[in-house]
């Protein structure tokens, strides 16, 4: 899961990107809310945190801008306590949770998987079952009948991400885009690596290489 930062506070912005990478999501970060809208419009973002009071651009214009534009990404809006602005504002602008300033990053962490699982949950529950491998997207924790298979952050949300498509081609660059950020300059095939780690904790069969396209997950 790939998120957006739209922060002025530098030390702000830069713990939540660090907390929430090492709970295994892809974060890109930027201070200005005009780099925010570009930055938005131009990959796909899974959710964005969304400071109110931002140079350039401020936050509720950033957010109904991206909604003019079609786009549907989960937004956090993080907004002052006692500001000019308020929370029924920020969701008439169509951001789908705030959080007030000064807040607890774990009530940030839960709203954040709160509004993804609700994304993801028309698709699918928040449970995979995989032929026998139970995998949860909430927890995220992977069980073999009573078994947990322990893997790390990147290495879950990597499977997640073929999980999610179980049975379709989801190319290396989708993988990429999803689980890695902006920043991320090194070698594509690092998906190469994630996917013969996972193959040697979860079985060779479970995740094949479509040659030239990708890779797909079988979920019998
Ligand atoms: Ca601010």
């Amino acid at each position: 899961m790939r998120l957006l930062i739209v922060e002025d506070e530098k030390r702000l912005a830069l713990a939540l990107a660090k907390g929430l990478t090492a709970e295994g999501y892809a974060v890109d970060v930027v201070h200005d809310g005009l780099e925010g809208l570009h930055r938005a419009s131009g990959a796909p973002y899974d959710l964005i945190v969304l400071d109110v009071m931002l140079p350039g651009m401020n936050g509720y214009r950033v957010c109904s801008a991206l909604r003019a534009a079609g786009d549907d990404v989960p937004i956090l809006m993080l907004t002052a306590k006692d500001g000019e602005y308020d929370e029924a504002e920020g969701l008439d602008t169509g951001a789908d949770d705030y959080l007030t300033k000064p807040f607890s990053y774990v009530v940030l962490v839960a709203r954040i998987r709160a509004l993804l699982r609700r994304r993801g949950a028309d698709r699918r529950s928040p449970v995979l079952d995989l032929g026998g491998l139970r995998v949860d997207t909430a927890a995220r924790r992977v069980h073999r009948g009573e078994e947990e298979i322990v893997l790390t952050a990147k290495e879950f949300a990597v499977l997640e991400q073929l999980a999610l498509r179980a049975g379709e081609v989801v190319s290396k660059a989708e993988i990429l885009e999803h689980v890695w950020d902006f920043a991320y300059a090194g070698d594509p095939n690092i998906v190469e690596v994630y996917v013969s780690t996972l193959r040697r904790k979860l079985g060779t069969s479970l995740i094949r290489t479509v040659r030239g396209a990708g890779y797909r997950l079988e979920a019998r």
